[in-house]
């Protein structure tokens, strides 16, 4: 048996959900298969919760029409004026309106999982109900009942023991030869909703992966595979066929996009292998993930980290920055979620780098009790894997270093935004 992941890209559009169809029906394994939300739709989730924590319920409704009018043109584009599709989102449209009617944003971050964890649900359920249209046996499960997870709303940590019965309990290939559930949500014991972190899907399909022990998991992508570089920012990028968990964990913790962080540890504790392949052109391999590889990576890997912040912190007691200090700065850090990039720590002063992040304000808050704090922001971390001389001085050019860290093999230079 085998994960698929399908992201927002691949299921942004009518023609997107037809390729799913397309490359699944020719899949002989039984496949689980796991989907996010449908193009930016977290996103919009995101604004009808910014309006309805602000008691603004009518705003919220309207962009929640929004949201609705986007997933009724591709379900009529993809029934053909059949009311099946129209009939099934209605149903939804409905549950999540009574919520926002009926609901009292108390809590921002319980209430972001109820309501954000929608766009999963709705890209499911049509994408199911679509394969069924099309011929295609399957069965949707709700990840709600079936990845149970802590409480840490918006960043929730899956229970394995618990989520893997439950799993092995919903999953009969003897009966359908394909289930489908939702990426990026779960919920904690008591049944309350719960998410996983930004782009959590991939993570989804990586635990999927490791409770039922599937043979490989396989995430679909608008890219080649994974490449050296994002060619959205750089030239002459290319393809990485083969790389180790190892090389992987690095790339996503030095910022590369292409798999969320937390992918590779499940796969890794069962050997699973991960594919990334091209969802346009299913013909082609991509890249593997795996533990060992014949063929190391012999082109320089350059990640481009946006979005970044570098503070710097002074013990208001003129202390030297030991031991002490730099527990409780990292303890203050780690409650208030910062995601840190890079450190660095002289004598008397402490450097860290983070990503920009709705809780910084009260991170910094919290900090400057203890430290003297300075900050910069609008800042971007280029690590560079495998460097020389010729790729340092094309890729930073003229650029303001603010920070620097160097290893033999490795360079990370923070520097100013370019105007
Ligand atoms: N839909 C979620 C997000 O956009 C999860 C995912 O796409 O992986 O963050
Ligand atoms: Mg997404």
């Amino acid at each position: 048996m085998k994960v698929y992941k399908f992201g927002g890209a691949s299921v942004r559009s009518a023609e997107g959900i037809r390729n799913i169809a397309r490359i699944v029906s020719v899949e002989k394994e039984p496949l689980f298969i796991v989907i996010s939300a449908m193009g930016k739709t977290t996103n919009a989730f995101e604004k009808v919760l910014e309006h309805f924590m602000k008691t603004e319920k009518s705003e919220a409704l309207i962009k929640l029409s929004e949201i609705e009018m986007y997933h009724q043109l591709i379900s009529m584009e993809l029934f053909k004026g059949i009311d099946s599709g129209k009939i099934v989102l209605e149903k939804i449209f409905n549950e999540i309106q009574e919520l926002i009617a009926g609901g009292v944003g108390d809590d921002y971050d319980k209430w972001y999982d109820r309501l954000v964890s929608y766009g999963e649900i709705l890209s499911t359920t049509l994408i199911s109900k679509y394969l069924i249209n099309s011929g295609i046996d399957n069965s949707w499960l709700d990840m709600r009942k079936l990845l149970v997870t802590d409480s840490n709303f918006r960043e929730a940590n899956v229970r394995m023991d618990e989520s893997q019965k439950r799993l092995l309990q919903a999953c009969d290939f003897e009966k359908h030869p394909i289930y489908i559930g939702q990426g990026f949500i779960g919920a904690n014991f008591k049944g309350d909703p719960t998410t996983l972190g930004r782009e959590g899907s991939d993570y989804t399909a990586a635990v999927v992966g490791n409770l039922l022990e599937t043979t490989s998991v396989t995430i679909w992508k608008d890219v080649p595979g994974i490449l050296n570089a994002d060619p959205r920012i750089f030239e002459n990028t290319v393809l990485i066929p083969e790389l180790t968990y190892l090389d992987a964990v690095e790339l996503a913790f030095s910022g590369a996009q292409i798999i969320h962080p937390k992918t590779i540890k499940p796969l890794e504790n069962k050997k699973i292998p991960l594919f990334v392949r091209p969802f346009n052109e299913p013909e082609n391999k991509g890249s593997v993930i795996q533990a060992e590889t014949k063929n190391p990576i012999q082109v320089p890997i350059l990640i481009l980290r946006k979005n970044q912040v570098l503070i710097t912190m002074r013990p208001r007691d003129f202390s030297f920055v030991l031991e002490e200090s730099l527990s409780k700065a990292f303890m203050m850090m780690n409650k208030h979620r910062l995601k840190i990039s890079m450190i660095q720590s002289s004598a008397v002063s402490i450097s860290v780098c983070v990503d920009q992040s709705r809780y910084l304000a009260d991170a910094l808050d919290e900090l400057s009790n203890d430290f003297k704090i300075s900050y910069n922001e609008n800042l971007e971390l280029l690590n560079i894997r495998g460097i020389n001389p010729e790729i340092e001085q094309s890729s930073i050019r003229n650029r303001l270093i603010l920070l620097q860290q160097r290893t033999r093999k490795t360079g990370r230079f923070l520097m100013k935004v370019q105007e």
